[in-house]
């Protein structure tokens, strides 16, 4: 008897009048029936057939994906976060509640931390640390000046800009910005570590999920943050095996890199890996390789050999690192107990259980998402699929302490992939924010300090997380960063002209969707108009086209995907088709063959064929003709911008 599964599947399909001829067999040879096949269960009817190889099709991809046999859906747990896809978002995107948090309002929120504060046994879901790089001697040279002040203390990062006012007379506007840590120039990897991914490691033996992201523009320090810290972990996580209790766990490590929308593996010649929803939606990276390792060696190693990897393929045109995110993965895993009486012959060992996970995550450069109006357009649809990733990342870490019920993994590659990282109690977050020290690098500088503090700004219990946290209070504070800015105008004045700018921002992200990226020039170009008092015609026509220009990208990417697949499905199909053709073609060749049956076959056959050509005709031309409009378009924006 077929599953439940199957029986759904031919129910959807609109086959759900031979569900009892498939009675009698097992999901494996349901699975198993080759196109020959079908007329024995009456499925004779071109079309028929054609939906029972589809359906056959996706039925097997998907269980190999999950790597079991079709089985019940999982029953959601009432505590797990909950995916609803057409309301992705929603819930999020409540500029009220985002505005009354932000670091620069009126909240008086510093209750005296809870006796748990500092509970290292039970880390906060969501830490924010920024870390500042040195100035380099080459950028000294070259007469970049350091800009940014780092408040240990406080746990504060200010930054200081340079602007210039209307009668042309210099003034340094400053920002401040709390977050649970700030590091300057002098912290060494051993203290970043201690700070962010070190309290987590003790989570994984307890079914802890944990991810850590390296955030900000491309040469801020991600790379260098980030690729210490798996080493690092699998010291400690090593340390924690060797105890008595933990000795039939090991340690799995897989990497990969997500380069526009496609995932490679990077462990394995950068093989292009598929992306598959199972059974019960869960997302699963198909045929990534997985290393068991049992030294901080065998990690090093495997560290080495994906970046050699990532560098290798970068010297290719159109491919450079700070354009993908790479991930390396650690899964905890405990072999299943053998039952006292062993297998039984022919069965599988039972497949060991993921008991905690940990994913590094060191993301594309940040300014690489407002590539979106390059001449070149793959740089264009690299560019939105970055954007859109690091937007779908912040909404799904918000999500996470948010008591949100809509998370909306599906924004993206990105968080689609990494859903098991933020689904359920367990789940831990690590956001570094990397940022340059340079005056040349401000603009960057302040967009990565704004995106992290966005993803913090939701947190509803901040008074008994860390002490000094996130709490935006500190009034005396940004009193005194006012009054230290001179010359210019009063405080009070220079503090709500900068919540004018927040303000104005916000709306602009309520406009447009939440921060898309601004490119510096274009951002320059709205100051100067706004700061005269009106913004001109051409920016708001710029803008209207440019929203439909992201929605068009948005489109772009997600049809690119649909056309392969559906390419590659039909490929499958010809191939099947082409194995009857040649049975025929054999058969008729036989003495006393039936040249009826062979006219009848042959034509139903060409049928199918010029069905699946037509179809796959169509898909193709609407491609083309999105990619027509968005060249259109995007010409046109770089036109007025110009
Ligand atoms: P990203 O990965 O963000 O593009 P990198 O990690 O490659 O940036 O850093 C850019 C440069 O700055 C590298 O030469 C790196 O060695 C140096 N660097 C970054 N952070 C630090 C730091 N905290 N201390 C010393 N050098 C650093
Ligand atoms: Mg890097």
């Amino acid at each position: 008897m077929v599953s439940a599964i199957v029986v759904r599947g031919l129910e959807d399909a609109g086959l759900k009048r031979f569900i009892p001829a498939f009675a009698a067999i097992s999901d494996q040879a349901f699975l198993g029936l080759m196109m020959s096949d079908y007329p024995s269960h009456g499925v004779v009817d071109l079309e028929d057939k054609q939906k029972l190889f589809r359906l056959i099709k996706s039925i097997s991809a998907a269980s190999k994906a999950s790597g079991e046999a079709p089985s019940h859906p999982a029953v959601e747990k009432p505590n797990a976060l909950i995916d609803l896809d057409e309301n992705d978002g929603d819930l999020l995107s409540d500029a009220g509640v985002a505005f009354q948090l932000s670091p620069l309002s009126n909240q008086k929120g510093a209750a005296p931390p809870a006796a748990s504060t500092n509970n290292q046994d039970d880390p906060p879901k969501i830490r924010v640390v920024v870390r500042k790089r040195p100035i380099s001697k080459k950028e000294r040279e070259r007469g970049d000046e350091d800009v940014v002040d780092v408040l240990t203390k406080s746990s504060t990062v200010v930054v200081n800009e340079e602007k210039v006012k209307v009668d042309l007379t210099k003034y340094v506007e400053k920002h401040a910005f709390k977050f649970d840590e700030a590091l300057d120039e002098q912290v060494s990897n051993e203290a970043v570590y201690q700070l962010t991914v070190g309290p987590l490691v003790r989570t994984l033996f307890r079914s802890g999920r944990a991810s850590c992201f390296a955030y900000g523009q491309t040469g801020s320090g991600k790379t260098y943050t980030m690729s210490p810290l798996p080493i690092r972990a699998s010291a400690d996580i090593f340390t924690y095996m060797a105890q008595q209790q933990y000795r039939d766990i090991s340690l799995c490590v897989s990497c990969f890199e997500i380069y526009g929308n496609k995932v490679f593996d990077l462990l394995n010649q950068r093989k292009k890996l598929n992306i598959l929803e199972d059974g019960k939606r869960k997302v699963v990276v198909v045929g990534l390789k997985e290393f068991t390792v049992d030294d901080v060696e065998g990690v090093k190693a495997l560290i080495e050999e994906s970046s050699k990897q990532r560098s290798t393929g970068s010297t290719a045109a159109n491919s450079d690192s700070s354009r993908s995110h790479s991930i390396m993965q650690f899964a905890l895993k405990r072999s299943a107990p053998v039952a006292p009486s062993g297998f039984r012959r022919g069965e599988e060992p039972p497949e060991p259980k993921v008991v905690g996970k940990i994913s590094f995550i060191d993301l594309a450069g940040s300014e690489r998402g407002a590539d979106t109006f390059d001449n070149n357009r793959q740089t264009r649809l690299e560019g939105a699929e970055i954007n859109k990733s690091l937007l779908a990342l912040k909404e799904c870490i918000r999500a996470l302490d948010s008591d949100a019920r809509h998370v909306p993994f599906r924004g993206s590659k990105l968080t689609a992939v990494l859903r098991d990282s933020f689904v359920g109690d367990q789940a831990r977050t690590v956001m570094i924010a990397n940022i340059s020290p340079c005056s040349t690098s401000v603009e960057h500088t302040l967009n990565t300090l704004r995106y992290a503090d966005r993803v913090k700004e939701l947190r509803k219990d901040k008074a008994d997380r860390t002490p000094g946290g996130v709490t935006p209070g500190d009034e005396a504070y940004y009193a005194a960063v006012a009054r230290a800015a001179v010359p210019g105008p009063e405080p009070m004045e220079r503090d709500k002209d900068r919540f004018d700018h927040r303000d104005r921002d916000r709306d602009r992200e309520r406009d447009r969707g939440p921060d898309r990226f601004v490119s510096p020039p274009r951002q320059q170009g709205f100051r100067m108009a706004s700061a005269a008092g009106a913004v001109s015609d051409t920016d708001g026509s710029a803008a209207a086209l440019a929203e439909r220009h992201d929605e068009l990208m948005d489109s772009i990417l997600l049809e690119e995907e649909n056309l392969v697949a559906f390419h590659r499905a039909k490929l499958e199909e010809d191939m099947e088709t082409m194995r009857q053709e040649m049975a025929l073609l054999q058969e008729v060749d036989k003495p006393g063959s039936e040249i009826d049956h062979y006219v009848e076959q042959m034509t139903a056959l060409l049928n199918i064929k010029r069905q699946g050509i037509q179809e796959l005709q169509a898909k193709l031309d609407a491609f083309k003709a999105k990619l027509r409009e968005e060249e259109a378009l995007s010409r046109t924006v770089h036109k007025i911008r110009a």
